[in-house]
């Protein structure tokens, strides 16, 4: 067991409803001290992804026979245990991942527990669609598909591990979690959890280990009938030729490069406080608005009030209530958002501020905007996944939609703008899966979410991941053949 600040994580695989191990471990360290080990953690295999397959494979028929009601019972059981143990896996998602604790405590964790109680019922009332048509009467029969791969990304590992295997565990597939490397541990307790609650053993498994390893082999394996993934776009190639030679289907989530658009019309203050919000958690946040489009007029006004808010920014601790920008997750993570700024500054586009590391030996850097030399800098084109923004300005409505849509992502846009008619026809311009007008992050689950482009396929959410996780079938009877 490992004892991360006083609570007791277990390093190794779960497979089956057991702790399995592996005879070779990978080293889980602390982002806000590189010097702390947490621990060496299980490093899964190909063997270990056929023995969690098996485990789930042979735990489907039941759980899938058992319908949403009873399986409802079991997510609620979760998600209450998940809500008494918030303290617990706070503190460990924050020392793994250095996410703000404060935040962690107050909402992402309980949004967790939210993901299962709201797949539980949603699963639960589901309605068939019932017609008649041609003389025959038809329905849609939602069937579950069977072992789910659920591949997450070292970002919001817990909240992203729930959201995925919530609408897998309520459509009746059956589950396996791979976390990533760099942020194994919540997983780790998210199983133990599922243990207390007597969800059957197979039902849900999670394996540890390098993606490249244990996670290729899970993708690539015969017996798996679904893969949801959160991760970058080179993987999601590789992952997406996995699934194509097994021909099953797939969803991808992969970032995006998102514009936060503020009109002359719009609340400027509110904008410019929200920009400097793109900052929290140090920008490690896929459906961030990085780069800041503003309308030429009101430029300057805008940059002074956003400075002001990115001056409150603390860098720090992310266990203290005070800070606001955690450490990035990793040295080579870090050396990723420093070459981006490096590159562009011997690029030529004009660092306004930050662009440097923090302080020699920890992983923050500073709050960074940049103003490009064009738009085809790099730095506006690619996702740093970092604290850098970047910084233009436009004359008209048409030139801000165009620079919206000029990178090659499309996760999410925000918008900051007075106008009803303005706030209806750029939100429908802009091209993205989400996009939020004087407001950012606040979701409905039952909302579509995904990409459009490079941002990914597929959708989350909702019934579009209940039905993602089905097998749907039509199934027609002669009218009055009968009785
Ligand atoms: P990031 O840039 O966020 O680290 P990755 O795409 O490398 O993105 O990683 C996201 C997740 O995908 C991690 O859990 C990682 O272990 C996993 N992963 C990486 N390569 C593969 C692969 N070839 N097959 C399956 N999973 C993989």
């Amino acid at each position: 067991m490992l004892d991360i600040e006083g609570v007791a994580v277990s390093p190794d695989h779960f497979i089956g409803g057991r702790r399995v191990t592996s005879s070779d471990t990978f080293e889980d360290r602390c982002p806000m001290d590189w010097s702390l080990l947490l621990g060496r953690v299980a490093r899964g295999t190909a063997e270990t992804a056929a023995l969690a397959v098996e485990a789930a494979t042979s735990a489907f028929p039941a759980w899938a026979a058992l319908g949403p009601v009873k399986r409802a019972g079991y997510l609620h059981r979760l998600a209450d245990l998940i809500d008494a143990n918030i303290e617990r896996l706070a503190l460990v998602e924050c020392m793994d991942m250095a996410m703000l604790h404060e935040s962690l405590k107050l909402r992402v964790i309980a949004r967790g527990a939210l993901n299962f109680r709201n797949y539980a019922d949603l699963a639960s009332i589901h309605e068939e669609r019932v017609w008649s048509s041609r003389g025959t009467a038809n329905r849609v029969i939602r069937m579950a598909a069977g072992p789910a791969v659920i591949i997450t990304p070292w970002n919001a590992p817990f909240m992203l591990s729930t959201w995925k295997c919530a609408p897998a565990l309520a459509a009746g597939n059956t589950v396996i979690l791979k976390p990533a490397e760099w942020s194994p541990l919540s997983a780790s307790l998210l199983a133990d959890l599922v243990a207390e609650a007597g969800i059957p053993d197979g039902v849900f498994n999670v394996v540890q280990g390098y993606g490249s390893e244990v996670g290729a082999a899970l993708v690539s394996h015969p017996g798996v009938k679904r893969i949801s993934f959160t991760g970058s776009v080179p993987t999601a190639r590789t992952i997406g030729h996995a699934a194509a030679e097994n021909i099953i289907p797939f969803t991808a989530e992969l970032g995006g490069k998102g514009p936060l658009i503020v009109f002359a019309d719009a609340d400027i203050e509110a904008a410019a406080k929200k920009a400097a919000g793109q900052y929290d958690d140090s920008g490690q946040v896929c459906m961030a608005g990085t780069r800041l489009l503003v309308e030429r007029s009101i430029a300057a006004d805008f940059l002074e009030r956003f400075h002001r808010h990115t001056d409150a920014h603390v860098m720090g601790d992310s266990r203290h209530p005070a800070t606001t920008m955690s450490a990035l997750i990793h040295p080579r993570h870090l050396q990723t958002v420093a070459g981006f700024v490096d590159r562009a500054r011997a690029a030529g586009d004009h660092v306004v501020r930050g662009g440097r590391i923090h302080r020699e030996g920890g992983l923050w850097y500073e709050a960074t905007l940049i103003e490009p030399r064009g738009n085809d800098s790099e730095v506006v084109q690619n996702e740093v996944f970092g604290p850098v923004l970047t910084f233009q300005t436009f004359a008209d409505e048409a030139e801000a939609v165009a620079l919206a849509n000029s990178t090659a992502y499309g996760l999410a846009g925000i918008i900051y703008t007075g106008d009803a008619d303005r706030a209806d026809r750029v939100g429908r311009a802009v091209r993205a899966g989400t996009v939020w007008v004087n407001s950012f992050l606040i979701r409905d689950l039952t909302a579509p979410f995904g990409g459009i482009g490079i941002s990914g396929i597929g959708r989350e959410g909702g019934d579009y991941a209940l039905d993602f996780h089905s097998d749907l079938k039509t199934l027609q009877i002669l009218e009055g053949s009968v009785r």
